[in-house]
């Protein structure tokens, strides 16, 4: 009997992963790049439809990647060491998810070998999200769509 070997996810810790098995764990739902507010007494987190001015909500994609501390200079790397840390993260991440010992849930591209699938899940964010420099700093409560 052919036994199938685990895949690399389940096999390694983020560490120890490769750059391209590292890519490949990003779903592309774009919520790491929306303004969130956080209340500081309780702890929530909410999440809005106010995306970073570097992001393109049609393509899920920053489009400066490379250069972009340059322009947004608070856009936090993940990395195998802080990926467990950073709680503002949605919980659908497969970064935060790994981190935390769970697995993928069963909607990710690496699992459907579908990318839609991710928009099929309901996890990906809109694309009419609102660019921060067309909105007042003030009126992002009103944008609050759901709590992370
Ligand atoms: S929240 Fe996680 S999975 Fe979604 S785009 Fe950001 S890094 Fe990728
Ligand atoms: S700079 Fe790019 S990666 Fe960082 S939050 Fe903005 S769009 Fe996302």
């Amino acid at each position: 009997m052919a036994v199938a070997a685990k895949p690399f996810w389940e096999t390694k810790s983020l560490a120890e992963m490769t750059d391209t098995e590292w890519e490949s764990l990003c779903d592309g739902c774009g919520r790491c790049c929306l303004y969130i507010l956080h209340n500081e007494e309780t702890g929530d987190i909410f999440e809005t439809d106010v995306g970073c001015k570097l992001f393109d909500p049609k393509k899920r994609r920053c489009t400066n990647y490379d250069d972009r501390f340059k322009h947004v200079p608070d856009c936090v790397k993940l990395t195998p060491e802080n990926a467990d840390a950073l709680s503002w993260m949605p919980k659908t991440c497969a970064y935060r998810r790994l981190a935390r010992g769970k697995g993928l849930p069963d909607w990710h591209p690496l699992i459907t070998g579908d990318p839609k699938s991710v928009e099929r899940a309901g996890v990906a964010v809109s694309p009419d999200l609102i660019p921060e420099n067309e909105i007042d700093d003030a009126l992002l409560e009103s944008r609050i769509t759901r709590t992370r």
